[in-house]
């Protein structure tokens, strides 16, 4: 077993504890990687607060990982000692089904395995990057490109391919009007990647407070949409509208931005129900859609596609012991715009 400095949550929502955990020796395909940076995303908070329903304590969150192989196993070939990779939302897949075979893991038949609160197909808890080790196999290792530094590009592995999947999808580009709702970890990549894809940029966040940062990301346009009659004013403005809200947001009223044949992908995972009515979408033939992480090779296209343009996240630097306080202030819309752990700072 091969044992690493961790932050564990007990149980939900209870305080992080810095404790030693184990994970499995190296099997032929694995990296073991020595974590530098692990960003804190949403869903960490989502999982460790049982928003989602039940979860498996205790638990390492942590998908946002990014750092440098420390050893490999006897028949890895994609990676040697020393290379900078990063980890994202998932560990594992069959890689036999349609789907992985396409490189669509996260649609995996078998149902791919999650990089924490989850099980191997072996049975045991997965563990994820609030440490200074994982394992993981290198077919979910991806390749940092050398123009992106370590922390900046924690944050991609989820929060950047996650928009980065339903912009390329839905084809933001020149000409289209795409608009980014909340303007926290995922939306603030979402404006950059839409913004360098060519797209005309609007953000619509609760409040102003946020209104020269958004430009300053790349978006044109800022809408505080806590206004009155902001959002009557936009209505049929957008092509494209990518909602990364982690609260329930009144969707009819965001579906009316959309111009005809408009598609409002959704990526925000609240735990309430959409409310619309049907002539909402049907009336202009709108589409409302999901869209889940991306990939393993879509994450390394959207990693070149980054070091290409010179993005990274825009990310606050935070240790260990900062991670509680960190997670509120998360929920209070208060970061700017991605808490990053350097995991060095976990106790060993
Ligand atoms: P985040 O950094 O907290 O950003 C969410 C933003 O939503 C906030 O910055 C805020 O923007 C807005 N917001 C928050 N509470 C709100 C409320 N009550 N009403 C209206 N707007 C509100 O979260 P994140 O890490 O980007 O994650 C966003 C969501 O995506 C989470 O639900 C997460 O679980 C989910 N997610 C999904 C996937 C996927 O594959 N689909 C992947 C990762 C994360 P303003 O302050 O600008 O209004
Ligand atoms: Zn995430």
């Amino acid at each position: 077993m091969i044992s690493t400095p961790a932050l564990v949550a007990p149980s939900a929502g209870a305080p992080f504890e810095a404790r030693t955990v184990e994970h499995r020796d190296l099997r032929d395909d694995d990296v073991l990687i020595d974590v530098k940076f692990a960003g804190i995303c949403h869903s960490d908070i989502h999982q460790v607060r049982e928003e989602w329903g039940s979860a498996h304590f205790p638990m390492v969150p942590g998908h946002e990982i990014a750092g440098v192989v420390s050893a490999v196993g006897d028949g890895v070939t994609k990676y040697k000692v020393g290379d900078r990779v990063g980890v994202g939302c998932m560990v594992d897949s069959c890689g036999e089904c349609e789907f992985c075979k396409n490189g669509e893991e996260q649609f995996c038949s078998k149902g791919a395995v999650m990089t924490y609160n989850g099980k191997g197909y072996d049975g045991e808890p997965t563990k994820g990057g609030y440490a200074q080790q994982v394992v993981v196999s290198e077919r979910f290792a991806v390749a940092i490109p050398d123009g992106i530094e370590l922390d900046v590009a924690a944050p991609l592995l989820c929060a950047g391919i996650t928009v980065y999947s339903p912009l390329k999808r839905w084809g933001a580009g020149p000409g289209k009007k795409v608009a980014v709702i909340g303007l926290g970890g995922l939306g603030h990549m979402a404006v950059k990647l839409a913004a360098a894809m060519g797209a005309e940029v609007s953000v619509l966040s609760r409040t102003d407070a946020k209104k020269e940062d958004g430009l300053a990301l790349g978006a044109t346009s800022y809408h505080a949409t806590g206004e009155d009659g902001v959002l009557d004013s936009l209505k049929s403005s957008f092509d494209l509208i990518i909602n990364t809200v982690s609260a329930d947001l009144p969707m009819q009223a965001y579906i009316g931005l959309l111009r005809p044949l408009g598609v409002i992908a959704n990526v925000g995972l609240p735990s309430g129900n959409y409310d619309f009515a049907p002539g909402a979408v049907v009336g202009r033939s709108r589409v409302v859609a999901g869209s889940n992480i991306g990939g393993i090779p879509a994450t390394a296209e959207m990693l070149e596609f980054c070091a290409e343009h010179g993005i990274g996240a825009t990310i606050e630097k935070i240790s260990a012991d900062e991670v509680d306080a960190a997670y509120d202030r998360v929920v209070a819309g208060d970061v700017r715009y991605r808490f990053v752990i350097d995991t060095a700072t976990i106790a060993s």
